[in-house]
């Protein structure tokens, strides 16, 4: 029998997971790639810790919250489950640093050498190494933070020097386009910019993670080369 949550939302999580999991193998296959090098990270905002709990048994097992406050409501009400992971994938608030550092397996937006710095001094205190990714503004929108492509050898080479971070590779939000193919170019591009890094050698740092692709586009990203995807709706339903 279908909950109230699933009848009102006419949302079936588990078969949105089996045909995310479907596109996934799809999109890679058409390009040679293999699907278990891609992961699917449920984009979580605004969904409740019931429907959270229904992606896990579905499968799911990276949850990426964009907000600090509703990742501190739903970390306690999932619980430690077997293989789970957080990521953290908004735009991260100087002050909420200290709540975050250590909290996510990966911080999918660090937007700038300050912010590494900062979160550096935190991981420090904390005895931890964090994991992270650097987002690339890839289209130089000025509403959007992050590196350039020009100056991320730059940030690398510092970033590489800040024993507590490790970055695992790069993360792009592309300018809204309804159309999927209208991503394709930053996608390339951030893949472009992956490349020429990958043989460099880094103290602790690796960029080899593509984090990039929603719900109406990570066909196309992974086509590109995509190592995660990030999907809200497509998994939920419409966020209201
Ligand atoms: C909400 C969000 C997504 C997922 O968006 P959908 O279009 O719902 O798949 C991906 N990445 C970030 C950073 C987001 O905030």
């Amino acid at each position: 029998m279908a909950s109230f949550e699933e009848t009102a939302g006419s949302v079936n999580i588990a078969d949105n997971v089996q045909s995310i999991q479907e596109g996934i193998k799809q999109a890679a296959r058409r390009v040679g790639r293999d699907p278990s090098t891609i992961r699917c990270v449920a984009a979580t905002k605004t969904v409740s810790s019931g429907a959270l709990l229904r992606a896990y048994e579905a499968g799911v097992r990276i949850f990426g919250e964009n907000r600090l406050q509703e990742a501190q409501e739903k970390m306690p009400a999932i619980g430690i489950r077997q293989g789970l992971a957080w990521h953290f994938i908004g735009r991260m608030q100087s002050r909420k640093l200290k709540d975050i550092v250590g909290k996510f397996a990966l911080l999918h937006s660090v937007e700038s050498l300050e912010q590494a710095r900062k979160i550096e001094c935190i991981a420090e205190k904390f005895g931890i190494q964090q994991e992270i990714l650097l987002e690339v503004n890839v289209a130089g929108e000025s509403s959007k933070g992050g590196f350039s492509c020009t100056n991320m050898q730059d940030a690398l080479v510092q970033i590489d020097q800040l024993p507590h971070v490790a970055f695992r590779g790069l993360m792009t939000l592309p300018p809204f386009s309804d159309n999927p193919e209208g991503a394709r170019p930053y996608f390339s591009e951030l893949r472009q910019l992956r490349d020429s890094f990958v043989q460099q050698s880094f103290s602790h740092g690796r960029v080899e993670e593509l984090s990039m692709g929603m719900s109406h586009d990570y066909q196309v990203a992974i086509e590109e080369g995509a190592t995660m995807v990030r999907i809200g709706s497509a998994l939920f339903g419409k966020r209201a």
